[in-house]
């Protein structure tokens, strides 16, 4: 594969401390194909949320590497992580994560603007048009349904124009009918943007949507339907 967006070569990774620490993540290789979808399967405690903590540099594994765009992230100072993180991977949660004390708009341009990036207002302003909610730029997030504080979280994670969205069970805490109306918005903006979208769930129909998907298993790499492929073909 040339050029992968996200490479990750044996990468380990303990959490907690004392005699709760535990090894969550065991030996992960996994390179990720720009402009790939690639769902991120298995049970609880898996180890799925931890691995996309990584892969966006907002946690750093003990031992091996972490490249994102070519270039290694894992080792990068705090200051350069978080201003490559702001320009090149745009990340939304279960839970919206939005400041609450800021307006829809404030939420998406502010990051922006702390930044240094020019007209932070100006591309709020539309990336909150993208997700359909440019008659919700003065609300406050407590006065917003529950879908449309993640298309907030939705339109601050790709305002930057982002290259890689990674997205940690965005439905999980939506109604049925929101979540679909959620994931086919991901979808279609992921395509809108060629980007690069790396989504954990732990719903198969909505993982079987995604070119790719690799099932995790106590923090190991169980399967990849990547490389299965590669199998079949190398059998053919
Ligand atoms: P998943 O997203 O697949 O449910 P997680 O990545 O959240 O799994 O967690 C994997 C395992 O790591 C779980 O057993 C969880 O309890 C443990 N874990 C997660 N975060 C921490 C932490 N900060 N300290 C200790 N253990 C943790
Ligand atoms: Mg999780």
């Amino acid at each position: 594969m040339s050029d992968p967006a996200i490479s990750l070569a044996n990468v380990n990774l303990a959490l907690g401390s004392g005699v709760a620490r535990a090894q969550i993540l065991h030996d992960i290789c996994l390179d990720v194909a720009k402009g790939e979808t690639l769902a991120l399967l298995g049970p609880s405690g898996s180890g799925k949320s931890t691995l996309l903590m990584v892969m966006a540099g907002l946690e750093a594994p003990d031992s091996g590497s972490v490249y994102v765009g070519g270039r290694r992230i894992d080792r990068m100072d705090e200051d350069a992580l978080a201003r490559f993180r702001g320009a090149r991977i745009g990340v939304v949660f279960q839970a919206f994560h939005l400041i609450q004390t800021l307006t829809a708009l404030e939420n998406v341009a502010i990051p922006l603007e702390l930044a240094g990036e020019a007209g932070a207002f100006e591309r709020a302003r539309k990336a909150l048009a993208q997700v359909g909610l440019d008659h919700r730029l003065r609300h406050y997030p407590a006065q917003m349904s529950g879908g449309e504080q993640q298309r907030v979280a939705l339109a601050r994670a790709l305002v930057a124009n982002p290259s890689i969205l990674v997205a940690d069970e965005p439905t999980g805490n939506l109604d049925q009918g929101v979540g679909a109306e959620i994931m086919e918005l991901i979808f279609a903006l992921n395509r809108a943007h060629g980007s690069t979208l790396v989504l954990v769930t732990h719903d198969e129909a909505l993982a079987s949507r995604c070119r790719r998907i690799v099932r995790l298993r106590n923090g190991r790499i169980e399967s990849d339907s990547a490389a299965l492929q590669d199998v079949e073909h190398a059998g053919a």
